[in-house]
């Protein structure tokens, strides 16, 4: 983003969001629901475009990752084996003044010394308290704070008629569990061999202490997960691997290397699952934040849901002619959260003369809308609807020819589209075409017969 002032360029982008229909709050009418979104024609092409390439990348373009899609409610006895109904809360605090409601861990991560939050609890440089003490002051007003208490995070809900204690049951609030219950259906059906993984992309929900930053941190949102089984020792070198390729697909969105970098958990920080972690982060308007987390789980989940199960998980290796348990890699990505990213990285107002422009310079194959055509003026209208018609069997086309061509440029340039085609009396005597370059505002005339293909070698540069 081109603004300094990171809540005015956060707010820029929201605005721009539901003004081109990006995303909108959930039922608007009502005033919204906190943590929750809808998404517009705009962000919903952009959606499917970033989970396509991740679904390229990760399933159709390997041999050793098989796709999978699960039930949103799963038996709960897999949450008690997964330790989620045990550990799956976090820790928050109320300020008895100002009614604000903060997660524990956020007040003493930002009290490490990186956040403006050190200097109002001088006592909480490291991360642990010292002696054990929580912060009592409210780093919003300086008001008395509550004793931390717990808050779970699974949404329950009722299966069936009956409304008693065993008609419990919860919306999963990570979709990796029925990877793990599924892998041997998974893995004999496919005759997957170690190491291979299984991806699966779906809705996840979390009744988060405290939503915020846009769809950062949504109660309902859409991981893209992958759990890759190996054998025990090979687990730091399949980490390793998957960690360059996560890295590597956000590059390959266009999103700036600058902006992205590698922190690892300390002990303090593992889930209660991981033998390590690092996660990919990105510079946000509101700081440096969590992208994607890879893991290495070890054999934690096998083991537990073969114990409760009371089925076998192990593996038979016929290379190595060994019986085990493998070993998972996780790669868990946020959908909501890469597109957020993918807006923030893309967003920019800038001059232009007198005048501002507000642009979204997306890499232009994920761009929601991939060309507009326009007639310079009315009297065009019919050749520019036979072309546009034309270049809509191979792309996302808009055919617009409401306004003065500036105006129509700008709205382009607000929702992305890389490229816009233009119209004039020229294309009757000469058979060409003006494209405008999104980025560098530039023309070129290109022959009509040769645009198609002129377009196609454009938007996969
Ligand atoms: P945090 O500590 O920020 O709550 P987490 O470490 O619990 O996040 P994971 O359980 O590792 O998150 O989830 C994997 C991925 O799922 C995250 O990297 C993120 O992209 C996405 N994700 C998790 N929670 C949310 C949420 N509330 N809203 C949007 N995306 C989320």
């Amino acid at each position: 983003m081109s603004s300094d002032d990171p809540t005015s360029s956060l707010d820029a982008l929201v605005s721009l969001c539901k003004r081109r229909g990006f995303i909108f709050p959930s039922s608007e009418i009502y005033g919204g629901l906190n943590g929750f979104w809808d998404y517009g024609p705009m962000g919903v092409e952009l959606r499917r475009r970033v989970l396509d390439s991740w679904w390229n990348q990760t399933v159709r373009q390997r041999d050793d990752v098989v796709g999978f899609d699960a039930a949103i409610i799963m038996h709960p006895k897999v949450w008690e084996a997964s330790g989620h109904l045990e550990s799956f809360f976090d820790m928050m605090v109320d300020c008895k003044e100002c009614k604000r409601r903060m997660r524990l861990d956020h007040l003493l991560r930002d009290a490490t010394g990186d956040g403006t939050l050190g200097k109002i609890f001088p006592g909480f440089e490291g991360r642990e308290p010292p002696g054990g003490e929580t912060p009592t002051a409210c780093p919003h007003c300086g008001g008395e704070l509550t004793a931390p208490r717990e808050f779970r995070l699974m949404f329950e809900t009722r299966v069936g008629a009956a409304a008693d204690t065993k008609s419990v049951a919860y919306l999963r609030p990570e979709t990796a569990q029925a990877i793990f219950v599924n892998y041997r259906n998974v893995q004999l059906s496919s005759r997957m061999k170690v190491p291979f993984g299984i991806a699966q992309v779906g809705k996840a929900f979390r009744n988060e202490v405290t939503p915020r930053n846009f769809t950062f941190r949504s109660r309902e949102f859409e991981q893209m997960e992958m759990e890759f089984f190996v054998h025990p020792d090979e687990e730091r070198k399949w980490f390793e691997y998957w960690l360059d390729e996560r890295h590597a697909w956000y590059e390959s969105l266009g999103i700036r290397s600058e902006k992205l970098r590698r922190r690892e958990h300390d002990a303090e920080e593992l889930a209660h699952y991981a033998k390590y972690t690092t996660d990919l982060e990105y510079e946000f308007p509101f700081g440096w934040q969590e992208l994607e987390g890879v893991a290495n789980r070890g054999n934690y989940d096998l083991t537990q849901h073969m114990e409760a199960s009371g089925k076998d998980q192990s593996y038979f290796d016929p290379t190595r002619q060994e019986k085990y348990v493998p070993s998972v890699i996780e790669t868990s990505a946020g959908l909501d959260r890469t597109v957020l990213t993918v807006l923030s990285d893309a967003f920019a107002v800038e001059k232009v003369g007198d005048e501002e422009r507000t642009v979204l310079r997306f890499a232009p194959h994920i761009a929601p809308r991939q060309l507009a055509v326009f007639p310079l003026v009315k009297k065009l209208t019919e050749p520019a609807r036979r072309i546009a018609d034309d270049l809509r069997g191979r792309f996302h086309t808009l055919y617009d020819v409401s306004g003065s061509i500036g105006k129509r440029y700008r709205r382009e340039d607000e929702v992305g589209t890389p490229f816009c085609v233009t119209i004039d009396f020229q294309t009757l005597e000469d058979d060409t075409v003006t494209v405008r370059d999104r980025d560098s505002m530039e023309q070129e005339r290109v022959g009509t017969a040769r645009l198609a293909e002129y377009l196609a070698a454009k938007l996969s540069a």
